[in-house]
This record gives structure tokens, sequence and C-alpha cells, in this order.
């Protein structure tokens, strides 16, 4: 199952989640996730529309390096 990335707002890198789920169970997730980062050891915020599934096309686009351009409304 693949993991859920978000991006760390203290150091822009793209860090894992403690969650994973099948795209499916991705697209209704609702609300707001928080997590310890491995990049900056603290706890962090997200929702659906600052993560991405691993292995996801939007992982490409992210790395191409869009601060921010994956909140979508
Ligand atoms: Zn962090």
């Amino acid at each position: 199952m693949p993991r859920i990335l978000t991006k760390c707002p203290q150091t822009a890198r793209t860090v894992p989640t403690v969650l994973r789920m099948r795209e499916a169970a991705f697209e209704a997730l609702s609300g707001s996730h928080a997590f310890r980062c491995p990049a900056c050891n603290d706890i962090h915020h997200w929702e659906k529309g600052d993560a991405w599934l691993e292995g996801s096309p939007v992982v490409a686009a992210g790395a191409v390096g869009a601060p921010g351009a994956a909140v979508a409304a």
C-alpha cells in the first residue's frame, strides 16, 4: 500500500506521513492529520490538498519545484 507523502514546511523536503492507504481511500480522505516529521522532528498538520500518494504523478510535478502548487482549492 503506498505511503502518503507531504512537504515539510520547515525544510521544503518531501516527507512520508505515518499513513498508508489505497488511492480510493485517499480520495475520500477529509480533515486535518498530524504526524511527526522525519525531516525536522516537529509535528505538522496536513490535509489532502497538501499531500499525495507515493508513486503518483504529483510526485514528479512536485519534484520539479513549485512550492505550494499542490494546494488546490
Ligand atoms: Zn518538518
